[in-house]
């Protein structure tokens, strides 16, 4: 039997040997500092520092790391220790991961198992563990279509943001398919350097809608004499306010009675919107739904607009854009959790990338491999399984790819 590390290391071994210019060397990479796992080890090595491009390619050929990762901060001693490193900047960064964004079917293929007491299972892991209160788990997720999919409309509407909100330009924004569950989003830019974790944490804010009010964002109730009428956003606003009427019209777009009971409405009000559909939808070319439906009133809506602004917001890891020290996978680097490569695209392929297909790297020859559980996945064009304690004939790709999730075992 062949141990599966030495097996995955020695298949990135061949990818890093042949590929070592994919490799994508950071914007000032003498004031960056880099991290990574290994294989045998299996902990993380930080505070590295490399003065040049060749530097880091050869320490990576010669140790064949895991992972590699490096900061989206800037120092003038990157090797130091953290509080002697002398922080310069650090680059806006956005995760979008799927680990973070509840999915309907992450209840079919994820798997948690708490280290603390071996509780197993399915879904989101849980912050703590419902039995014994432990916060450190053994998780097994998987890459699927769906989770992607979703991911990628989060990196879409996080893009959108980015560009009319803030007024970045496409050449200022770089993004990624994180080699697993999710899309990074990054952008250098001289303006956004000196930034603080309380400003990213504003910025943050913006992003996930937290704390909007739909009655600061254009709806409200106006008297003229002696008649009292509502107006609200329209579609063409600028920013959440046309955020707010979008999600709105997309509401009520396809509600269903349940969708609008959900909401606290009144059974009359929820029968009104639904057999005026048509005339509401209609109505958002002129002045807008808001005096269509009677005994709906500034409360009613209020509650609409509140849920549909939730549809806006871009579903990002709060944590990872405030903290100014984060270390982020190197892009052209394979991830030690799939085998498949961290790609950096241009903003405008969000649409068309297709990140299973995009980020195969490995070359080699087929492998047998027995495989304990494993639910269907894609790389490329083949699909793969389900499978469940059967051996099985892989390409390279697809058996590292259970590999590395601890899925299979390399068969002699
Ligand atoms: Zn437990
Ligand atoms: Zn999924």
């Amino acid at each position: 039997m062949i141990d599966n590390l030495v097996f995955i290391r020695n298949a990135f071994s061949r990818y890093y040997s042949e590929n070592i210019d994919r490799v994508e060397i950071p914007k000032s990479i003498e004031n960056r500092e880099f991290g990574f796992t290994l294989f045998k080890e299996g902990v993380m090595v930080r505070h590295k520092g490399f003065m040049k491009p060749e530097d880091l390619k050869d320490f990576i050929k010669k140790n064949i790391p895991s992972n590699v990762f490096y900061s989206a901060a800037y120092y003038s001693v990157p090797e130091a220790k953290m509080d002697e490193k002398g922080w310069l900047g650090s680059d806006l960064f956005f995760d979008i991961d799927a680990d973070h964004i509840p999915t309907k079917c992450n209840k079919k293929h994820d798997v948690w198992t708490c280290r603390g007491c071996g509780l197993k299972g399915r879904g989101m892991t849980p912050d703590k563990c419902p039995t014994c209160g432990g916060e450190s788990f053994d998780d097994k997720t998987w890459p699927c279509e769906i989770c992607l999919e979703t991911a990628r409309s989060e990196t879409i509407k996080l893009i959108d943001m980015l560009m009319n909100d803030f007024g970045f330009s496409p050449e200022e924004i770089k993004c990624s398919f994180s080699g697993h569950r999710g899309y990074h989003v990054q952008i250098e830019s001289e303006g956004i350097l000196d930034l603080d974790s309380d400003i990213r944490k504003e910025i943050v804010d913006y992003i996930t809608g937290t704390g909007i009010d739909a009655l600061l964002h254009g709806l409200e109730e106006v008297r003229d004499g002696k008649t009292r009428f509502l107006v609200g956003p329209s579609l063409d606003d600028f920013g959440w306010r046309g955020r707010i009427a979008k999600g709105t019209y997309e509401f009520l777009l396809a509600a269903t009675e349940n969708d609008l009971r959900n909401l606290g409405l009144k059974r009359k009000i929820i029968e009104k919107i639904l057999s005026s559909r048509d005339e509401i939808l209609e109505s958002w070319k002129t002045s807008g739904p808001w005096n269509l439906v009677e005994g709906l009133g500034l409360d009613g809506w209020q509650k609409i607009l509140q849920h549909s602004a939730t549809f806006q917001s871009a579903k990002i890891d709060t944590v990872v854009t405030v903290d100014i020290h984060r270390l982020i996978r190197l892009p052209g680097t394979l991830h030690g959790k799939t085998g498949l490569l961290k790609v950096s695209f241009p903003v405008s392929r969000i649409e068309d990338f297709d990140p299973l297909k995009e980020a195969l790297a490995l070359k080699g020859e087929e492998v047998k491999v027995y495989v304990d559980e494993a639910p269907a996945f894609r790389l490329g064009d083949e699909i793969f399984g389900p499978f469940e304690k059967q051996s099985v004939t892989l390409p390279l790709p697809a058996a590292v790819f259970l590999l590395c999730k601890n899925a299979a075992k390399v068969i002699d």
